[in-house]
């Protein structure tokens, strides 16, 4: 049989257990604890020898199935949903590495992050190395004993650089490193992680699959590519858990002592973000391209950045890794902050905010929000302009947004 359209797939993932209701929709499953028939099989349970849900912050049925909806749309070998992206990220790092290790990633890096990753790391004896990823030659001289993984963002933002993913790749194989993407802007409808060579997989779900901002949330996601016995933390339970160590070493010991659960109405929210994901995410990069074609073409815009326009110096990796559809985050520039604050406060449909892929297309002046903390030094070694607006492109009429940015330009 044909390989199923990615949709086709999303809508027909069982459910973990038959509904007693004969339901379409997985029911969101609020409550805490669940019951065991006998003493027997609670104790069972305990033993690791009976599968069930037991109490909610280590598991539960409808986060169960957001779980499985992922791992059959990412042919992966394991998926943990955790309470945010952040806590994808985090408890990813922890599982991994302890006091004395150290990470190598890109000095671009989605603000959190990069907070992480610089304070609270550190704080706790793990050295953060930051290369320049277009230099593999400087990568590698950073890459010592104590080196656990290369971590890296598929697109950044707002610089919208796409990282040359097969050479990381191959570094990271060359030293037994561990790859991990955060493809956020990237969902699996666009990017396949496996094919690519990473082995740790994160997202915000947040963003594009929660559709339209409806619930904060994260994935973890385990390709099974990876020997752990190359990881010191996992090496010891390696014989125990063989292909399982990362995933049975994150549920329990990370997760359950960290307790960054997902709520079952999250994942509700996030399971109905993923039935339309392909749909929304087609229709934000087909507004992105006309949208970048308008913009190109009006002379009161300088610079116009979206990875899958000819000009972008990123366009080769968009084709190649992305079918050339990287995320719907573009952003262009005016000639001075305070034309781009004239232009923002005159626009009607596109809003004022910081959120990534939402329904609705978002626009935000970097410069002055997120960035306000950083010197100048630092906005402008890591290409934050003042005369720079990011624009998330939702799903709108593309005629009625190109009006709007006509109307706001005049
Ligand atoms: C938003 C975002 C995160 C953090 O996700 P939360 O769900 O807000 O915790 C991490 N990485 C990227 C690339 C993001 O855009």
């Amino acid at each position: 049989m044909t390989k199923k359209s990615f949709t086709t797939q999303a809508l027909n993932i069982p459910f973990p257990k038959d509904d007693p209701h004969r339901a379409l929709q997985m029911p969101i499953y609020e409550s805490v604890a669940f019951d065991f028939e006998t003493a027997e099989d609670i104790a069972a349970n305990f033993r690791g020898e009976l599968p069930a849900h037991v109490y909610s912050r280590t598991g539960n049925p409808t986060v169960e199935y957001f779980e499985n909806k992922i791992k059959a749309l990412t042919n992966s070998h394991m998926v943990l949903a955790v309470s945010s992206g952040m806590a994808a990220i985090s408890s990813t790092i922890f599982n991994l590495c302890v006091s004395g290790d150290n990470i190598i990633t890109s000095k671009y890096l989605f603000g959190h992050t990069y907070a992480l990753f610089n304070q609270n790391l550190p704080a706790l004896g793990i050295e953060t190395r930051f290369a320049d990823f277009n230099n593999t030659e400087e990568l590698e001289s950073m890459i010592d004993e104590n080196t656990r993984l290369i971590y890296f963002e598929t697109v950044t933002n707002p610089q919208l650089e796409i990282p040359n993913i097969e050479a990381l790749a191959a570094v990271a194989k060359k030293y037994n490193l561990i790859l991990i993407a955060d493809s956020t802007l990237t969902p699996p409808n666009i990017f396949n992680s496996k094919e690519n060579g990473v082995d740790i997989e994160i997202m915000s779900t947040t963003k594009f699959i929660s559709g339209g901002a409806t619930a904060v949330g994260g994935v973890i996601i385990d390709n099974g590519t990876y020997n752990w016995k190359h990881n010191k933390s996992l090496a010891p339970f390696v014989d125990k858990m063989g292909t399982n160590t990362f995933y049975g070493r994150l549920k329990k010991n990370i997760f359950r002592q960290f307790g960054g659960n997902m709520t079952a109405h999250s994942a509700y929210f996030q399971i109905l973000g993923l039935d339309i994901l392909e749909l929304r995410v087609e229709k934000c990069v087909d507004n992105c391209m006309k949208l970048g074609a308008y913009l190109q073409s009006n002379k009161k815009i300088k610079v116009v950045n979206y990875p899958a326009l000819a000009n972008s110096a990123y366009n080769a990796n968009s084709v190649k890794y992305f079918g050339n559809k990287p995320g719907a985050i573009m952003t262009f520039d005016l000639e001075s902050e305070a034309a781009c604050f004239k232009f923002m406060n005159k626009l009607q449909i596109i809003r004022r905010a910081t959120n990534l892929n939402d329904n609705k297309t978002l626009i935000i002046h970097p410069y002055s929000t997120i960035y306000v903390e950083f010197s100048e030094e630092k906005r402008s070694e890591m290409g934050i302009r003042p005369t720079m607006m990011r624009l998330s492109v939702g799903i709108e009429g593309v005629n009625d947004l190109i009006g709007d940015i006509e109307q706001a330009l005049a």
